[in-house]
């Protein structure tokens, strides 16, 4: 059996998981009669008090759906340069929402009000329509770290200000919630639209939620039929996030926690050059080059089972709900003999 820490994507439905799957009562849902996709729908809305929810097949719909929402053809939108929107969508931005995008370098994992200010275009012809900021939170390619609501809350305040949209891309929002210990609800009231993903550390097999306005929810379940993501007996897989959001979220803490011990141990080993500061489940890594290149460290690990990925020059590692405490001391042990490993 691998142990795989590289992605929270990788885990599989719990029996009890499959076991909701298995009682969902069906319909169809591109008729909205899939009483298990509206449960789902109903009670994620509720969480985060927003008006609505809409089950997709991924968090990049989800948030590609947002995006045609907020913005017009030429429209600008401001977003980190580490977003998932703008390096892992496709070109999205472009190829769905014909728009434009201004990023933006995150100090420590975050962009602030002042840069976001800097760059919302002035009202001349020559210039996007600056329409729209996007956050990320967890920001995946920082390395997990989190803004917190009050971090947040002065962004919002521009964006109202100067007449701008806020989406968040909440892949692993949850993860920062458990983190900072807030709660859903302090989110819905920040953001005009939020994704969050069901399928990452929260353990379903598939699907996200898009959360926002009836009205945006409304015209978003026309945009996800044009994309091809209306779903027919989809309620197996709502059932599925149900049952995540009910029973794996307080769990994260645990993820949480096997991060911090890996990070701990890192941070003793020579090879590593830079560990991103671990705040939830990822921890990303650099190696002094002389040591191991990350392609041939990750080829090291994987002959001791473990499974990992090259990532953004370094190396990441994803903790999740596949990875127990058993599975944490081979790795934490596999890291200490890989400190005495000389290459050929
Ligand atoms: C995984 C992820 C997405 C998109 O998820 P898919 O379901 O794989 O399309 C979006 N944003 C972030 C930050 C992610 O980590």
């Amino acid at each position: 059996m691998w142990i795989d820490l590289r992605s929270d994507t990788v885990t599989l439905p719990t029996p009890a998981m499959k076991q909701a799957m298995l009682n969902a009562p069906l319909g169809d849902d591109v008729y909205g009669e899939d009483p298990s996709v509206n449960a789902l729908q109903e009670y994620a809305a509720e969480l985060f008090g927003m008006e609505a929810a809409l089950f997709c097949p991924s968090g990049t719909m989800t948030n590609q759906i947002a995006l045609r929402l907020h913005l017009q053809p030429g429209d600008e939108v401001i977003c980190d340069r580490l977003a998932h929107i703008y390096n892992y969508e496709c070109g999205g931005i472009a190829l769905n929402a014909h728009a434009s995008v201004r990023l933006i370098d995150s100090i420590n994992g975050k962009i602030t009000p002042e840069q976001i200010a800097a760059n919302i275009n002035p009202s001349d012809v020559h210039y996007p329509i600056t329409r729209l900021v996007a956050l990320e939170n967890t920001l995946n390619k920082a390395g997990g770290i989190c803004y917190k609501v009050k971090e947040i809350e002065p962004i919002v305040q521009l964006c109202r200000q100067r007449g701008l949209a806020l989406h968040l891309d909440g892949a692993r929002l949850f993860n920062a919630l458990v983190a900072n210990g807030e709660q859903p609800s302090q989110y819905g009231q920040l953001f005009d639209t939020i994704s969050v993903c069901l399928s990452k550390g929260l353990g379903a097999p598939v699907g996200s939620l898009l959360l926002g306005k009836k009205e945006h929810i409304h015209k978003a379940r026309r945009i996800r039929k044009a994309m091809g993501g209306g779903m027919r007996q989809a309620g197996m897989l709502a059932a599925a996030g149900l049952y995540a959001l009910k029973h794996h979220v307080t769990r994260l803490a645990e993820d949480h926690h096997r991060a911090a011990k890996i990070a701990h141990l890192l941070a003793q080993c020579d090879y590593v050059s830079e560990i991103l500061p671990v705040e939830t489940n990822i921890i990303v890594f650099k190696l002094h080059s002389q040591r191991y290149q990350p392609e041939v460290f990750c080829q090291l690990l994987k002959q001791r089972g473990i499974l990992a990925n090259p990532f953004a020059g370094g190396v990441r590692f994803v903790t999740h709900l596949g990875f127990d405490d058993l599975q944490l001391e081979k790795v934490l042990n596999v890291l200490k003999v890989l400190e005495n490993e000389h290459l050929a």
